[in-house]
């Protein structure tokens, strides 16, 4: 008989197996896996007192808690669909997504309470609001309170099959509205499968939640921590302090993170040089392009690096660096060179790199194209929006929108993403790649750079810079600047002094509204508009 892979499985293993073991350590407290699952009980109890059905969305906006990891199985239990919300929204964006989804029920934070009470009375499907923390409770129940009232009995849970979606996640909104992405079970247990074995998870492991929850890259991996009765460490804030201080108390073993966080902890550790026993072995870093520093990473702090690459919409990753064994026998430079790309195909994942055709570009480090997956965990779709689901998921294949070279060894290597790409005289030009340039000069913070029109080449780069504080450069000598390091049909034509860009909730820049705004205003016609 088959059984259906639904996540509510690994939960029950870790109760069989580890019932006793340290399943979760939050700021202040600890739980059993055994006192997890009689909490998911009470939650799911309470859910369906609510009146809470199969599909229902049950909407969450919490930090890394236990209060999120707990509410992930309590709602799978009675068939629900959980919708994290990324905390650093604005009231106007929880009103969109809540509607949008037609959340029945909003589990939040009480920290985080004040971003909804604005537009509370405009959630035209929410019923119920239950604040985490009974302590100064402002909203109608406490989640404490809430709990004790239901039975931590086994629950008569909902029949799931593996098709059934358990999350909608919506994507940063880098470039254009946040869409929501249906993952199902199956996605899910899949993913966690892939991804256990290339992190080599076990019952040994300790990790540091250090990437959000509510992020697709956070989202995921307590399925397979808790699948092998791990230990999951959830700080409601991780900053550099708070997690070596984490590292020395837990025995973390493994940490998630966005590049640019392992860069803060890095730059602390070469200022403190904490003297502290610790015991991680393996570090991840995702969701945008490969850091500088994988050298340091690893020497310095000894842990093995990882890079990996993804999207919302394929439950996440797609690549994971390799280093296969034949190759250790290039320079320590150049493995540290292919650590740095996104890497290989991970296992279940089928990864390609195509030109506009849909053939396989060469795999010469040279050819540019798109990357293309397919794989079980593929999103079902976009919520409410089949036209950019057909757009998206064309011949059984995700297009994911990024464009990359493949090398001789099969690493992928992120170039851009395909709208940000310049086409300047036919030839393609990376913004990623005229930005590192740019960040080179010693007066620029930061840097976007857009393609714009130009009579004789279609397209030319242009940068939008923030200087930094006091700092003076002039139009001409940034392009000089950019002609001197760049082949000059990539080097910008033209600058934008600007006090401050436009950026998502995780920080990623839109250049969508720099490029759609200046485009506008010239009167052109070109593939932006
Ligand atoms: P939206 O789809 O709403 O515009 P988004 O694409 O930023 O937002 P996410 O799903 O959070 O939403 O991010 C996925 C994207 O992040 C990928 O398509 C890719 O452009 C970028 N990314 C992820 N990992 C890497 C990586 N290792 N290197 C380079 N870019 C990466
Ligand atoms: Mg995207």
């Amino acid at each position: 008989m088959n059984v259906p892979l639904v996540l509510t499985q690994f939960l029950d293993r870790a109760v069989a197996l580890y019932g006793d073991k340290e399943a979760i350590i939050t700021d202040s407290r600890k739980f059993t896996y055994s006192q997890l699952n009689e909490r998911v009980n009470r939650i799911s109890r309470g859910l369906r007192d609510l009146g809470v059905q199969k599909g229902d969305r049950v909407a969450y906006l919490a930090p890394n808690s236990m209060e999120m990891l707990e509410g992930f199985y309590g709602v799978f239990q009675v068939g629900a669909i959980m919708v994290p919300l990324n905390i650093r929204l604005k009231p106007d964006d929880y009103c969109f997504i809540l509607n949008h989804s037609e959340s029945k029920i909003l589990f939040v934070d009480q920290e985080l309470y004040h971003l909804i009470l604005p537009v509370k009375d405009k959630l035209e499907t929410v019923e119920k609001i239950i604040v985490h923390y009974k302590e100064n409770d402002t909203a109608e129940t406490g989640y404490d309170n809430w709990l004790e009232e239901h039975s931590a009995e086994p629950f008569d849970r909902e029949e799931l099959d593996e098709h059934d979606v358990c999350s909608l996640l919506y994507t940063s909104g880098t470039t254009g509205n946040p869409k929501g992405v249906m993952l199902t079970h199956r996605n899910n247990y899949i993913h966690a499968l892939s991804t256990m074995h290339h992190l080599r998870v076990s019952d040994e492991d300790t990790l540091l939640h250090v990437l959000p929850m509510f992020h697709v890259n956070g989202w995921g991996s307590p399925f397979y921590y808790t699948a092998n009765g791990a230990t999951q460490v959830c700080l409601r804030k991780t900053t550099p302090e708070t997690i070596f201080h984490a590292l020395e108390n837990h025995g973390v073993t493994v940490m998630h993170m966005a590049p640019t966080v392992l860069n803060a902890l890095l730059q602390y550790y070469e200022q403190n040089i904490p003297s502290i026993e610790q015991k991680v072995r393996v570090v991840i870093a995702g969701s945008a392009p490969p850091p500088a520093f994988v050298t340091r990473v690893e020497k310095e702090l000894g842990w093995e690096f990882l890079q990996v690459y993804g999207m919302t919409e394929s439950s996440p990753l797609s690549t994971v660096s390799s280093v296969r064994s034949h190759l250790k026998k290039l320079p320590m430079k150049e493995q540290y060179k292919m650590k740095a790309k996104a890497g290989v195909p991970m296992i279940g994942c089928e990864v390609k790199v195509v030109n506009d055709m849909g053939e396989e570009v060469g795999h010469n480090g040279r050819q540019i194209g798109e990357v293309v997956t397919r794989s079980n965990g593929v999103m079902k779709g976009y919520w409410k929006n089949e036209e950019a689901t057909m757009e998206a998921i064309r011949g059984g294949w995700l297009h994911t929108g990024d464009m990359a070279t493949v090398d001789e060894y099969g690493n992928i290597d992120i170039v851009d993403r395909k709208k940000d790409v310049i086409i300047s005289g036919g030839e393609n030009i990376s913004s990623i790649e005229v930005e590192g340039v740019l960040y080179e000069h010693p007066a620029v913070l930061e840097a976007a750079v857009i393609a714009v029109p130009h009579e004789k080449w279609g397209e030319t780069p242009h940068a939008f810079v923030v200087l930094h504080e006091n700092a003076k450069v002039s139009e001409k000598d940034m392009i000089a600047f950019s002609r001197e390091k760049l082949a000059h049909f990539k080097a910008i034509t033209g600058v934008t002094f600007v006090d401050e860009l436009p950026k998502t909730a995780s920080g990623k820049i839109q250049k969508v509204h720099l490029r759609n705004d200046y485009w506008e205003a010239t009167g052109k016609t070109g593939r932006f508009v």
